[in-house]
């Protein structure tokens, strides 16, 4: 819906699970007495603007930000509850009052760490202090990009009569008080302010130094910058006037009673909430509702050591304990940052500079000296670390010990062989003191339902695991959690903050219906996934996998894949001191052959430069990498690598089923140019059969020429995520850009289309590799635009090709075309949940 003068679409101001007001452990913002909106649990550490509009009221303290948008709205933004205490601390403002910005905009940066270990909650609000004018309809219930649709707001035709009309008396009554709350009359008393004066016919208003306010207007309120312990002139005006001064001097002049108590270090809202027979309260660290068995995990306990080992064998075991971790951290790593996930990168990679530490190292070698056994050198050097990061009182290094205190584990996993693990009954929910990453990992490979957690906060490094998961999860339940029987049916309600330790069996059946038919439409999905993906009316949609090694296709062949639509080579070249050579690639990729049994498998050639770089590989340093030697450039830079994987590629079996494509072509001749290198090849290995050659279209230029490309290209398959980032201008990586660099803009649309239109006139079929396959938001556009194959991740397969099943190609091709006329992403995306809802 295009926005006017009445109607606004709010964006997402940070990126984070999404809570309705009434879940947020603050009685002020949870009855609406600040107005009308929605929370955020950020996971990102930048405020954004939600729309365009004037920077109206900035926070001393940094913490929050007020627009006026140009509809009149006024939008509250809060990062966190009780941030007002940190008194700036972590928190640098980005714009200044009475400043224009545009949607999008970084408003705030704050330091995610610091404001979560020193503040009640993360939680953040937006909130329309003026509501009382707007009608409000939630985008968006579940988590969030910043930048993505989040509430529609829109202006109502008859506003209610303002409370600054005439009072009707002439009476008035004024005093002066001590504002008592703690930092002053930040957000939260504000509104408390003028929800009391709202309760009067008398016009209230404050003074303080020169500026006046009036009780009506919380941005107003909160613009006097009064501290706390300053003096300020209370006026009433109006028949009641003596009563609303009273009641307005009692609310200045008494501290919120959550400002009477120091924050403490880690979050436990349930002190504030009311208490509630049999449920305990927490915070959402990942959301869901389920229903399960709990399960109180012990801490795993080693035997007695008796000593006498023979140090070289332990040492011997250490050590391969120790490089099987890292292999596997190794691993981890990959996978996070083959899906871009810049957070479990931080903290694998962090893990692993633990592991190489000499302080740990030396200890436990110490010890082994000694005749210890590994399990319990390791475990003591590690426990005697804990103490000494614990002992410095310093909340953040605290957390570092959760950390050591993982790999304690991991490492004694893998000593112990497999011969320790987590028993845990089908559909667990875990309730534990904290949690590791790993114990995350290796819970969620279990099966486990649910988390709950009795310390920890909604930003660790679990939480955000868990998000990732989709693993409900509540955090800072407090110690009780850790005392309740094993086996007991309980109700893990983390959208509401709450865990039901009796739940009666109506409620138990109720929330176990609604899970089962999530999982029966999973199950169906995955019954479904190895059938063709065709549409309504008949058109057939190949769904096929991204992969970067032969596990991941083991995953894709099993999970339905009807191919690979992007084998990423990279996997091949990276993280070692040696180029692999043409004997160890051709056995990778005939394995991912081999493993997908007689379907295709489409392998990109290698694409690193750029920002990949490779120890082996020294390139030129670039100025702007992503716009230097990268992807097919390497044939200009080193031919002789490229021609090394082509030699590879000529050598599986059956080439049938190999295609290769390259990636980064922006013109023909470097497609005409891998087209005679695959010839002379050939003809050198004596092969008379040639595989397919595709390219991708992952540059404008290439999108623009797709006709010419598709010319000479048996396929061509668009890499939406370069594509947006050359198009758009806007690096793929930079967090804080993360949400408009949408594939969905009609720009990205219009290009689209186009490469449909030009691989169509030569017959050939396009496909989408980029992330955007991955979104079925976007695939009633993709095969409206034309698009015969979408190349997903891995688990994914199925519920794509159920939204294919959903589909009518006819409509979609209708739909579509009016979507490129749109003014930018957001429109897209909601157009496209209005038309097609998932
Ligand atoms: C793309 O750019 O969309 C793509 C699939 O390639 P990569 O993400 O590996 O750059
Ligand atoms: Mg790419």
């Amino acid at each position: 819906m295009h926005n006017n003068n009445n109607d606004l679409t709010l964006g997402a101001p940070l990126s984070g699970p999404v809570l309705p007001l009434r879940n947020v452990p603050d009685p002020v913002f949870a009855t609406g007495a600040m107005g009308d909106g929605i929370a955020i649990d950020p996971l990102n550490d930048t405020l954004h603007a939600p729309c365009a509009g004037q920077v109206i009221q900035v926070a001393r303290t940094g913490h929050a930000v007020t627009l006026r948008a140009d509809n009149g709205a006024e939008v509250l933004l809060h990062l966190g509850l009780d941030t007002v205490e940190l008194k700036g601390k972590g928190f640098e403002l980005l714009v200044q009052e009475g400043q224009r910005v545009s949607a999008g905009q970084p408003l705030l940066r704050f330091d995610l760490d610091y404001v979560a270990q020193h503040c009640r909650s993360l939680i953040s609000l937006l909130i329309l202090t003026n509501s009382e004018g707007f009608e409000q309809r939630p985008l968006s219930l579940g988590a969030v990009k910043i930048g993505e649709p989040l509430l529609h707001i829109t202006r109502r035709s008859q506003a209610p009569a303002s409370s600054s009309s005439a009072p009707g008396s002439a009476e008035q009554a004024s005093a002066r008080v001590r504002v008592a709350h703690r930092g002053g009359l930040h957000a939260r008393p504000a509104a408390l302010v003028r929800q009391c004066a709202a309760g009067f016919a008398s016009q209230s208003q404050l003074s303080f130094k020169d500026k006046s306010a009036p009780c009506t207007s919380l941005v107003a309120l909160m613009g006097l910058g009064i501290g706390e312990q300053d003096e300020v002139l209370v006026s009433c005006q109006g028949a009641d006037c003596q009563a609303a001064l009273q009641a307005l001097l009692k609310t200045l002049g008494t501290a919120l009673e959550s400002d009477a108590h120091p924050t403490p270090a880690v979050v436990a809202p349930s002190i504030r909430r009311p208490a509630e027979d049999g449920v305990l309260h927490g915070v959402c660290a990942a959301p869901g509702l389920i229903a399960g068995p709990l399960l109180r995990l012990e801490a795993m306990q080693l035997p007695e050591d008796l000593g006498q080992h023979q140090p070289h064998e332990q040492r011997q075991a250490l050590e391969k304990a120790l490089e099987q971790v890292r292999a596997d951290i190794h691993q981890t790593l990959d996978q996070a940052r083959r899906r871009h996930n810049q957070e479990e990168q931080d903290i694998f990679n962090a893990h692993l500079a633990l592991l190489e530490d000499p302080t740990l190292l030396d200890a436990a070698h110490a010890a082994i000296a000694q005749g210890r056994a590994a399990t319990h050198a390791w475990s003591a050097a590690i426990a005697e670390q804990c103490q000494v990061l614990q002992g410095l009182d310093n909340s953040l290094l605290a957390e570092r010990a959760n950390d050591l205190r993982d790999l304690q584990q991991r490492v004694l996993r893998a000593l112990l062989g497999t011969t320790w693990h987590y028993d845990l009954p089908p559909g667990a929910l875990v309730a534990a003191d904290e949690l590791t990453p790993s114990d995350l990992l290796q819970l969620s490979a279990q099966g486990v339902a649910g988390l709950c957690l009795a310390a920890g906060g909604a930003t660790s490094h679990v939480a955000i695991l868990a998000r990732g998961k989709g693993l409900p999860c509540l955090v800072a339940l407090g110690q009780e959690v850790l005392h309740l029987d094993s086996g007991r049916q309980v109700v893990l309600d983390a959208d509401g903050g709450r865990l039901e330790l009796a739940p009666d069996p109506q409620r138990l059946q109720q929330v176990q219906e609604a899970h089962r038919a999530r999982l029966q439409r999973r199950a169906l999905q995955q019954q479904q996934a190895t059938e063709p993906a065709l549409t309504r009316d008949g058109l057939v949609i190949e769904v096929a996998a991204n992969v970067a090694s032969s596990d991941e296709a083991r995953d894709a062949h099993l999970g339905g894949a009807d191919g690979i639509g992007l084998l990423r080579t990279e996997f091949l070249f990276v993280d070692r001191q040696h180029a692999p050579d043409q004997a160890e690639q051709r056995q990778a990729y005939q394995d991912v052959l081999d493993t997908m049994g007689d379907k295709p498998v489409i392998i990109r050639t290698i694409d690193v430069g750029g920002d990949k770089q490779l120890d082996y590989l020294p390139l030129p340093a670039e100025a702007n990498p992503v716009l230097g030697l990268r992807g097919i450039r390497l044939a200009q830079a080193r031919p002789e690598l490229l021609d090394q994987q082509l030699r590879a590629l000529l050598q599986v079996a059956p080439l049938e089923r190999c295609r290769i494509m390259l990636p980064m072509v922006t013109e023909v001749a470097e497609l005409l140019h891998i087209r005679q290198r695959l010839d002379a090849l050939a003809r050198e290995l004596g092969i008379a059969q040639r595989p397919e050659l595709g390219v991708m279209i992952e540059v404008p230029a290439a999108a623009l020429m797709a006709e010419q490309l598709a010319e000479h290209a048996d396929f061509l398959s668009i890499g939406t995520n370069d594509l947006s980032q050359y198009t758009l201008a806007m690096d793929r990586d930079h967090a804080g850009l993360a949400a408009r660099v949408d594939a969905l803009h009609p720009a990205l649309l219009r290009l689209i289309a186009q490469t449909c239109a030009g691989a169509r006139r030569h017959g050939r079929w396009v496909g989408v590799c980029g992330a955007l396959a991955s979104d079925p938001l976007a695939t009633p556009v993709l095969i409206g635009l034309g698009i015969s194959e979408l190349s997903v991740s891995p688990p994914q397969v199925g519920e794509l090709k159920d939204r294919v099943r959903q589909l009518d190609a006819g409509q979609c091709r209708h739909l579509s075309q009016t979507l490129l006329d749109l003014p930018g992403a957001a429109a897209v995306r909601q157009a496209c949940a209005e038309h097609w809802p998932l």
